[in-house]
């Protein structure tokens, strides 16, 4: 097949590292330049490739963290423990390295900037990220809904605490703690359970649509307990972020 017939989301192209910015002990947010990258709709991924000065490669998925602009993006990572790819990202690479990347992609797990219906954000751990772009980029009320074991381990805080805090009817922020709570925290650590979830959703009759985010087995608990306390199937939209790449 011509090269000029494949889409460029599907080709790899060189990014550049532009800045990094530590967002916890074991996260990083990567602000990535690549040329001609016209933008992306909130909820979309991309694919990273490092290549070894022998030449071995591997590739992990990333959702893009950051509202869509032209020419850069944002991905943060979590370091997985003995992970290929996340612990280089979080602990080694720095501004200036060059890598590769393919995107963006994904065309079902998006909130489109125009759409007016509310949304109901849920996300587990990293899962957190493309629902930042999400927040960053909307102008319709957002409802975020962030299950993390505690809050050193909790991205974005500062940014979404002055989100919260402009109190401008645009987002709502509820966190949920399975392994420490911060001091005076009304319930004890534990996970996301139907009451907490019942608490945050939107009225039945507000049409909202539900992104869900997260380890597969939060995704899959989170949407059935969703469906359980009456929210529509239809607008439940869900990324799993599994292991990748090979
Ligand atoms: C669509 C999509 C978007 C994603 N977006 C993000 C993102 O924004 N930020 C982010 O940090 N990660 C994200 N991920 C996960 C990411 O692609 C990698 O799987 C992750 O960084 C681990 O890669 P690794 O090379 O470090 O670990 P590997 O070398 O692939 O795996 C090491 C060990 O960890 C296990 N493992 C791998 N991935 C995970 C995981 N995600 N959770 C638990 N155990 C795992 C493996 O089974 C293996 O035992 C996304 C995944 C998908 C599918």
């Amino acid at each position: 097949m011509a090269r000029a017939a494949i889409p460029g989301r599907l080709i790899w192209q060189p990014a550049t590292v532009a800045a990094t910015r530590a967002e916890t002990a074991t996260a990083r947010t990567l602000v990535l330049d690549v040329d001609g990258w016209t933008g992306h709709t909130p909820g979309q991924h991309i694919d990273l490739r490092l290549t070894a000065p022998d030449g071995y490669t591997a590739h992990r998925s990333y959702s893009i963290s950051s509202a869509s602009a032209p020419g850069r993006f944002e991905v943060t990572v979590q370091a997985v423990t003995d992970g290929e790819v996340s612990p280089y990202l979080v602990d080694v690479a720095e501004p200036g390295d060059r890598l590769e990347i393919r995107g963006p992609l994904g065309g079902w797990f998006v909130r489109r900037p125009a759409d007016p219906r509310p949304a109901l954000l849920i996300g587990g751990g990293s899962g957190v990220a493309p629902l930042m772009s999400m927040v960053r980029a909307a102008t319709y009320p957002s409802r975020l809904l962030y299950s993390t074991r505690s809050p050193s381990e909790a991205l974005y805080t500062e940014e979404l605490a002055a989100a919260r805090a402009a109190d401008d009817g645009r987002l709502d922020v509820t966190y949920v703690y399975t392994r420490v709570a911060p001091p005076g925290w009304p319930v004890p650590p534990g996970r996301l359970d139907a009451d907490a979830l019942a608490r945050v959703a939107w009225p039945r009759d507000a049409d909202a649509v539900a992104f869900v985010c997260g380890p597969t087995g939060f995704v899959e608990t989170v949407a059935d307990l969703l469906v359980g306390i009456g929210h529509d199937p239809a607008n439940i939209r869900t990324e799993r972020f599994g292991p990748t790449g090979g």
